[in-house]
């Protein structure tokens, strides 16, 4: 049987293994998926394991950056956002990728939400951050404004992949109005669950919100969208969507979004 697996650091509270399990019932693949908790030293060696008897594996904090050189082709879009999170293993080598890029689209694209010539803000400029961005500047969206609390250490990789972003602090945001305000911070995640990033006067300026965090579904962040009268989307269609996407590389195969939606749904029942 194809065996895959999500590689990382602490991965005790992972919804990859119940997400690709569920994959598997509904598609009728066959396939297992295992966590592999590694620290950074034991990679090169797991690498060689996995080149032989993986298909495919995940890869989630803190390796997302230290698989890179361990790879034989990095896809353009993982090699720009500077993180990869799937890989798939064949004859002609290890190939890395990043679905969280595709998970995000995905997301946006099932939500009715628009970026072409929009104005967008993203807060704050960590990994997944990286991965949004470089898919609102391939969109084509005509200004984005990168929130974080320290300019000074704002990654300069963000103003490669996207020449139309403007890095700003949390004071400027206050006085903007735009299209889409997207959460990239873990502020409002189980347990603290009564913080948002933002206060509900800068929600009420954007016309949709979309969290990437799932738990909970609804957070703080989003309640506010919510009582402005605007769109509010949650992080499972994207965390499912970035797995499905890890399938449709590993199976070649592609997956309409109903499948995602199935899967959402179930995990939801679960929780
Ligand atoms: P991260 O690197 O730990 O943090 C992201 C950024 O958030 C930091 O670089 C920082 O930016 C800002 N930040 C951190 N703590 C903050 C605080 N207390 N107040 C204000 N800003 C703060 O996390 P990440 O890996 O990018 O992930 C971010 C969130 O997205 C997490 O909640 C994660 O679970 C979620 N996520 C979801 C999906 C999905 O599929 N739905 C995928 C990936 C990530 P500044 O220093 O510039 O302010």
């Amino acid at each position: 049987m194809a065996k895959y697996g999500l590689i990382g650091g602490k991965l005790g509270h992972s919804l990859s293994p119940a997400i690709h399990k569920l994959f598997f019932q509904y598609t009728g693949k066959e396939g297992t998926y295992g966590l592999l908790e590694r620290d950074v030293e034991a990679l090169p060696e797991l690498m060689q394991k996995l080149r032989s008897e993986y298909k495919g594996c995940n890869v989630t904090i803190p390796h997302k950056l230290h698989v890179m050189p361990l790879l034989d082709k990095i896809a353009p879009e993982a090699a720009a956002i500077g993180a990869v999170n799937t890989i798939k293993f064949t004859e002609q080598g290890a190939f890395g990728y990043n679905t969280d890029y595709f998970g995000f689209g995905r997301m946006l694209a099932y939500n009715s939400i628009t970026v072409k010539g929009k104005v967008a803000a993203v807060l704050g400029t960590g990994g997944a951050a990286r991965a949004v961005v470089k898919y609102l500047a391939d969109q084509g969206v005509a200004k984005l404004y990168l929130v974080t609390r320290d300019i000074a250490k704002v990654d300069t990789r963000f103003a490669e992949m996207a020449p139309m972003a403007e890095v700003i602090d949390y004071t400027a945001l206050g006085k903007l109005q735009g299209d889409v305000l997207v959460n990239c911070t873990p502020v409002g995640m189980f347990p603290k669950v009564d913080a948002s990033p933002v206060p509900a006067s800068v929600s009420a300026e954007f016309d949709a919100s979309v969290d990437l965090i799932y738990n909970p579904a609804k957070t703080l962040f989003l309640q506010q969208a919510e009582a402005a009268g605007h769109k509010a989307v949650n992080g499972l269609f994207m965390l499912v969507a970035q797995a499905v996407a890890a399938q449709e590389i590993w199976q070649d195969e592609s997956y309409a979004s109903d499948l995602i939606v199935r899967i959402m749904t179930a995990l939801e029942q679960e929780q």
